[in-house]
């Protein structure tokens, strides 16, 4: 886990955010993925079983949480700051569920991420360190949703294009041995309008289990959250669509520029002819479900 100072005072208190750094690079044929998202339990509710199918594929998976959800409770009486740990400890409970080891928490306070160049420099310096294939965040296109949702989406877009890619965006990065990283793929959840369906069948007990693990904003038994997606599924197969999916906006980013390992993973396509549906990095899947945002808006 990588932490920052806490930041729970108003949007004036610049927010000292610093993201990992790993300067070491990665194995020239492993594949990352990165999710960026606004609050504890946005990942589980809306991208959960594509994180643990990554996971059981090999992939290594890293989160960044903004803010730590210190705004995300009807109880007046919890202090903020004992309300973001909580969901930080909840954070990483669901993460281990899902195969996740690296929890990189901002601390930006929740309700105020603004787009600035502070932020744009903060994830252009997460995705540095972490060096994604993959990126996986809102879709700030969406339309009227929790402001943070829009704001975190926006703005990691922009970081992973084109500034994480160019190297004179934020120079200083070089001074702590980041340079220019180009992400492949990038997969845009709670889209409106999804054009990429993963199935996620094999990972609905997972994806209940993590959710669970969010027990501050999570009141259902496992059994109402399973019954929850029964219904979905029995909504969906009547539409002819895949039953248990989940689904993005998929967006793919060529051109010469910052080094890639895409090498690495064309060698790995020339051994493995036919991608799963499940692989972000294959061809785009026609549309074939919709599986809106299961989660609670807050
Ligand atoms: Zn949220």
């Amino acid at each position: 886990m990588t932490t920052a100072p806490p930041t729970t005072g108003p949007p004036t208190t610049p927010p000292a955010a610093q993201a990992a750094t790993n300067t070491a690079a990665p194995p020239a044929d492993e594949k990352r993925a990165l999710v960026i998202m606004a609050h504890p339990d946005d990942i589980e509710f809306t991208c959960g079983g594509t994180v643990a199918n990554l996971a059981d594929d090999g992939w290594r998976v890293s989160f960044c949480l903004v803010t730590s959800g210190d705004k995300g409770s009807k109880d007046d009486t919890l202090i903020a700051w004992d309300l973001g740990r909580m969901r930080e400890a909840e954070q990483e409970a669901a993460s281990k569920r899902l195969g996740v080891t690296e929890c990189i928490f901002l601390r930006w306070p929740d309700g105020f991420v603004e787009d600035s160049a502070e932020l744009r420099a903060t994830l252009v310096r997460v995705i540095r360190s972490q060096q994604p294939d993959l990126l996986i965040t809102w879709d700030g296109y969406r339309g009227f949703n929790h402001r943070d949702h829009r704001t975190v989406g926006l703005v990691a877009l922009d970081a992973a294009f084109p500034l994480a890619r160019t190297p004179h965006y934020f120079p200083e990065h070089a001074d702590e041995g980041l340079g220019p990283h180009r992400v492949n793929t990038v997969l845009l959840a709670g889209s409106r309008e999804p054009n990429y369906f993963v199935d996620v069948g094999r990972q609905l007990d997972r994806k209940i289990s993590a959710l669970l693990c969010h027990a501050s904003q999570v009141q259902a038994t496992r059994e109402e959250l399973s019954q929850r997606m029964r219904k979905r599924q029995s909504e969906a197969a009547a539409q002819g669509r895949i039953p248990w999916a989940e689904g993005f906006r998929r967006m793919t980013f060529g051109g010469a520029g910052a080094p890639s390992r895409t090498a690495a993973l064309r060698a790995q396509a020339k051994r493995d002819p036919n991608p799963k549906q499940t692989d972000p990095q294959a061809a785009q899947q026609p549309g074939t479900a919709d599986h809106p945002p299961d989660r609670k808006e807050h």
